[in-house]
């Protein structure tokens, strides 16, 4: 069956210090499945994106992992998914992670979730793609990243409009919505186009 979305979701794969990160990663995971979406992800089975990515199939939804041959051989795979791919680098793995999804959301994590967001951000500014992204700042985890990104624009770095191309909220309710909401309008403009 054809999932109703699909999500690219960026997150730690470490836990986090508090219990209350895994609970996060775990109710976007229940939002996804719940309503018959689907999980793009690294393909790993550690951390938040372990607990995301388990989440989404136990309330019913897919789970697309895509994962390069390093990570495989350290074993951090995560055979439960519905369709694991495994690429040969980091470069084909985010390609594939983006085109795989309508709309990107990065929960907390590191480096390599900043490196995810900030990537399809650039994309997205640059007109490589039109798909919605949103950052979920729980318990403000992102604050001080965003008051430097803030205190880019002042310094004449950075638009407002770069800054406008990203959803930011604490609260998965409001910002889950939304996301999949505008990736819907743009699927149908993009196929509006396609029609003219
Ligand atoms: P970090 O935020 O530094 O923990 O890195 C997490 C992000 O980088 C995830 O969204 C993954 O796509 C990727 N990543 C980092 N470590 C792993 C791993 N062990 N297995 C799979 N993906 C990983």
């Amino acid at each position: 069956m054809t999932p109703a979305f699909s999500i690219a979701v960026y997150c730690g794969s470490r836990m986090g210090q508090t219990p209350e990160f895994a609970s996060c990663a775990q109710a976007v995971g229940h939002w996804i499945g719940s309503r018959g979406g689907q999980l793009v992800y690294g393909g790993g089975n550690n951390g938040l994106m372990g607990q995301v990515a388990n989440a989404t199939q136990d309330a019913g939804g897919r789970v697309v992992g895509v994962i390069p041959t390093s990570l495989v051989e350290l074993e951090f795979a995560n055979k439960r998914c519905d369709e694991l791919h495994i690429v040969d680098n980091m470069h084909q793995r985010k390609a594939m992670m983006a085109e795989r999804a309508d709309a990107f959301l990065a929960l907390p994590g590191g480096i390599g979730t900043f490196e995810e967001l900030f990537e399809v951000w650039t994309w997205r500014q640059l007109g490589y793609h039109n798909k919605p992204i949103g950052i979920l700042n729980l318990d403000g985890y992102y604050d001080e990243m965003l008051s430097f990104l803030a205190s880019g624009v002042r310094h004449g770095f950075m638009s407002e409009w770069q800054m406008s191309l990203v959803e930011t909220s604490g609260d998965l309710n409001t910002l889950l919505p939304k996301l999949v909401e505008t990736a819907g309008l743009s699927q149908q403009s993009a196929d509006l186009a396609k029609q003219i």
